[in-house]
């Protein structure tokens, strides 16, 4: 599936910041007959047109053993920075130096790739990263734009065209009084001349250095990230909203269904989060005891009930209109096992336009790490046997003596509320109600999406006693 390429004029916070340009000269390389001093130029016409105006700053990674002295005096000459290194280990280069220069320089400020590896190799390692600090971000590269990826962009560029820029606005060349810098990486060596570089690469010293390592994963930087912290400032007293999959993740069989909000409130309250919860239980009530929904009910915990077409879809488009309604500060907390193959995708994009505080809880352990970063995660069982404090007893020892529920149902099959246990009742059992789902179960589309899920679970399932699978892996080398 091929899409357009993005361009969104600057914001104003990005107009005058610097722009870093990482680019791999193997994906991306000197057309023939391409005069080198021209892709500063290029590349500072094509985001001028947009309206950025920073200071910017390019690397170019390659074997550059491969590269000649005159697109390397070319570069040099016009303070794009050269590095070495061999072409395997480009993107690994890549992204450790994206890391470095994270590390030194904070937002707001632009990142550009220019390859061809941003769904195969970056997106996930950088889209969570995006996700803890973020950056504005532009893309360019020889093949199609990337789609289906977990990264934001803001402006793209196929590199022939972007290459073309600077015959529109004008025939310069990039000179820079400063020289760009000429790296080995392996050796970890400047050199001061294109000269002395070259004479380097030929050395025998450095083929030995360069053969000594051979990893090419990129550093596992986010998935060491810790868990279950405690509460930053900003979301210790903000609202926390929870969705919660009863299908996959259900009350336990003899557990008390008014334990649920005071557990959870209680493992909230133990990480430094005391702001107001609400809480929407989504499941099939036709199946589902009074005594349960009531528990529940009495307790402030929404009802809603879903059919297994429509409950992933209900719960994501009800989190999404509450998103629009509450801006962050605020946490997002999913209960569900379909996180990765359902809901993290939107919201990993949300999370880039908005950062909300996530919180995750499941019935298994996924078998892979999300791409979408949280800063808890609980085991529901483990969640449930919380042991509650005694003030909370005490609310819940009122609660439950109240006659009247104090939560709200609605019918997520015909997207409808009602105030009283009994008027939900009621609907799930007349015609207009029976109407609506036998509709949605002929329908196509809604059955197809299901189908799909449904497989997606069944081999998650099947996998969750699998070791996790870790394929950036764990490497330590230069
Ligand atoms: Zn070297
Ligand atoms: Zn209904």
């Amino acid at each position: 599936m091929s899409r357009n390429y993005a361009a969104a004029k600057a914001k104003p916070k990005y107009a005058t910041a610097q722009i870093a340009v990482w680019w791999d000269m193997r994906d991306c390389p000197i057309p023939e007959g391409y005069d080198a001093r021209q892709v500063r130029p290029s590349i500072e016409a094509a985001v001028k047109k947009l309206g950025y105006s920073g200071p910017v700053s390019i690397t170019a990674f390659a074997d550059h053993k491969q590269t000649s002295e005159q697109h390397l005096q070319g570069l040099s000459s016009t303070g794009v920075a050269v590095t070495h290194t061999k072409s395997s280990r480009i993107c690994k280069f890549m992204f450790s130096d994206m890391l470095e220069w994270r590390g030194r320089n904070p937002p707001p400020a632009t990142m550009m790739l220019i390859s061809n590896q941003v769904k195969d190799v970056f997106s996930w390692e950088l889209a969570r990263l995006q996700q803890e600090t973020m950056y504005n971000l532009f893309l360019a590269c020889s093949c199609e734009p990337p789609s289906n990826t977990d990264l934001v962009t803001s402006a793209e560029w196929r590199w022939e065209s972007l290459l073309d820029e600077v015959k529109e606005c004008s025939e310069t060349t990039g000179e820079s009084s400063k020289p760009g810098e000429l790296t080995c990486k392996p050796c970890k060596l400047g050199c001061q001349s294109v000269e002395s570089f070259r004479k380097h690469l030929s050395t025998k010293k450095h083929a030995v250095e360069e053969a000594r390592w051979n990893c090419t994963e990129l550093d596992p930087v986010t998935r060491k990230w810790a868990k279950n912290y405690a509460a930053k400032p900003e979301h210790a007293t903000a609202q926390i909203a929870v969705w919660w999959d009863m299908e996959d993740c259900p009350i336990p069989e003899g557990y008390d269904a008014r334990w649920v909000r005071p557990s959870i409130e209680e493992e909230f309250k133990k990480l430094g989060y005391s702001g107001p919860v609400s809480i929407t239980a989504y499941g099939d009530v036709k199946q589902a005891p009074d005594r349960l929904l009531l528990g529940l009910s009495s307790t402030g915990v929404a009802v809603a009930h879903a059919t297994p077409d429509v409950i992933y879809m209900r719960m994501s488009s009800d989190m999404m209109d509450w998103v629009d309604d509450n801006p962050p500060p605020a946490t997002i907390m999913l209960i569900t096992d379909q996180m990765d193959s359902f809901f993290s995708r939107d919201l990993v994009h949300e999370q880039q336009e908005d950062k909300y505080n996530i919180f995750l809880a499941y019935s298994y352990r996924p078998f892979k790490m999300s791409a979408l970063v949280t800063s808890a995660e609980w085991l529901w069982e483990t969640l449930l046997a919380v042991s509650v404090s005694e003030t909370r007893r005490r609310v819940l020892q009122k609660c439950s003596e109240r006659s009247e529920s104090t939560g709200m149902f609605s019918c997520k099959v015909c997207i409808d509320d009602f105030k009283r246990f009994d008027d939900l009742r009621m609907h799930l059992s007349g015609d207009a109600h029976a109407r609506e789902e036998a509709y949605i179960i002929s329908n196509f589309q809604y059955n197809e999406r299901n189908r799909e899920h449904g497989l997606i679970k069944r081999v998650e399932k099947e996998q969750t006693f699998e070791e996790e699978s870790s394929p950036g892996g764990s490497c330590s080398s230069s």
